[in-house]
């Protein structure tokens, strides 16, 4: 078995959603008197992340109501880098094609867009590529996407950018997705280390009362006999 993490490393230098510090730690008690311990000032939504339901519906499911068998789930990896652009949306024609290619999208399966755009998460004005007016443009799915996934019934969305809206205006992808009862996972990386199927994805957030967000570590199984592995 092979293990891929899915997850961005967490302080304070990385690109956040509104571009200000999301990660913040206070050394509280240090040696050589006592123990080192630490005090974390976090948006909920920073780094690698996943949203509830209830962060955009009152009456959602919170992280912690999340089910585990919703978060441990085969991984459908849909790769778009060739087309990588700022404005680009994965589309249901880009779905189809990969059905063609790959079998159909599972029910309960975590579905995943590599936009390549993650090679930027070091550089944060890059990454978040906003406008003079501030509107942020990067990849992500289009609402049609989000409704053909739905069909499938798939248990999660995952990104390798801020949001899996993009550029769409508004965030009908969020509204799609999160309406459905399913979650979504933001700013994956390592996605070039993942077959575009067989993988087993586990994105486990932190169980807080009432959470909308949560910071996740996302890794990934790979059988080391699965034949698509690169
Ligand atoms: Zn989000």
């Amino acid at each position: 078995m092979k293990i891929i993490d899915l997850t961005h490393l967490l302080n304070g230098d990385i690109p956040t959603w509104n571009g200000t510090c999301g990660f913040h730690s206070e050394i509280k008690m240090d040696y050589p008197k006592g123990c080192r311990v630490q005090q974390y000032k976090m948006h909920a939504g920073v780094g690698t992340h996943m949203d509830a339901p209830s962060h955009f519906y009152k009456d959602g499911k919170h992280i912690a109501d999340m089910p585990l068998e919703q978060l441990i789930v085969p991984g459908h990896v849909i790769d778009v880098t060739k087309r990588r652009a700022p404005d680009l949306l994965i589309s249901p024609a880009d779905l189809k094609a990969y059905e063609e290619k790959h079998g159909k999208i599972e029910k309960n399966s975590l579905v995943i867009g590599y936009t390549g755009w993650g090679a930027f998460w070091n550089d944060t004005t890059r990454y978040r590529n906003a406008d003079a007016k501030g509107k942020m443009h990067f990849p992500g799915f289009s609402k049609k996407a989000a409704e053909f996934l739905l069909e499938r019934d798939i248990a999660g969305l995952g990104i390798d950018t801020l949001s899996p809206d993009g550029s769409n205006h508004g965030f009908p992808v969020h509204e799609l997705i999160l309406g459905a009862g399913k979650y979504i996972l933001e700013n994956l990386t390592n996605l070039d280390k993942l077959p575009p199927k067989g993988a087993l994805c586990l994105a486990l957030p932190i169980k807080v009362d009432q959470g909308t967000e949560a910071a996740v570590r996302a890794v990934a199984l790979l059988s080391a006999t699965f034949p698509t592995v690169k």
